[in-house]
């Protein structure tokens, strides 16, 4: 093994642990499954990674995704588009993503439909739900308010298949507090779509109140890979 394969397989162990500990300490018995963020790391980290038994990756950025996608087709990974999406980078995203999880706005659908369409494939897709204060100058992810809409468009287009929620708990604010008014949006969401039931939040931060609050699935970045390096 070399140094690198060693520092991954170790934090990722420490990592796997963690998410154990967290579902054991919900009393919960599903499994909780994990996203490793591989942004602004090399397809060599994502190769180490998929021979440590990792299948689901996260990328936020279309360049980098789509050429890391390719240069690990053979791998047979999960990717997973997690950043700010541009509804003319869409179709694209669509046919290297299993799962688009940061839909936030209905003007995605429409590409994100046709790339997947065009791709011969159905795509999953997470609503992005933004947990800032309404009133604030919100980042990403659609208000609570527009959630029920949007999640009616992305039911009715052909090669999209709603399976959950997204969110990022605010900067700020305890993420216990935030995932808290998550597990609130995503009951009253769950009551007109029962089918959808991925909730992908925590990271290397805070996935265990993530976990502790309904997570289905955590993206973890840096407690694995280390700390990114600076975006060139
Ligand atoms: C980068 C990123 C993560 C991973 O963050 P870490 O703190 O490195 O674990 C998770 N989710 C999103 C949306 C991200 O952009």
């Amino acid at each position: 093994m070399t140094s690198r394969e060693q520092f991954l397989s170790e934090r990722l162990a420490t990592v796997r642990a963690r998410i154990d500990d967290a579902v054991s300490a919900a009393g919960r018995t599903d499994d909780v499954q994990l996203i490793v963020v591989t942004k602004y790391f090399p397809a060599s980290d994502v190769r180490l990674l998929a021979g440590l038994g990792v299948t689901e990756v996260g990328e936020n950025r279309h360049q980098e995704a789509s050429e890391k996608s390719d240069e690990c087709a053979d791998l047979g990974l999960s990717w997973h588009y997690i950043g700010g999406l541009q509804s003319n980078k869409a179709a694209a995203v669509a046919r290297y993503a299993s799962v688009v999880q940061s839909v936030d706005r209905p003007k995605l659908v429409a590409p994100l439909d046709r790339g997947a369409g065009e791709s011969g494939r159905v795509v999953d897709v997470l609503l992005q739900v933004s947990l800032d204060d309404p009133g604030a100058d919100h980042r990403a992810g659609v208000l609570p308010a527009d959630l029920s809409a949007l999640a009616d468009q992305v039911a009715a287009a052909e090669h999209l298949r709603l399976r959950g929620l997204m969110a990022v708990a605010p900067l700020g604010e305890e993420p216990a507090r935030a995932f808290e008014r998550l597990a609130q949006v995503r009951a009253s969401f769950l009551s007109d779509h029962p089918q959808a039931r991925v909730l992908s939040a925590g990271m290397s931060g805070d996935l265990e109140e993530a976990v502790a609050h309904g997570a289905t699935h955590v993206r973890v970045g840096s407690a694995i890979l280390g700390p990114r390096p600076p975006i060139l």
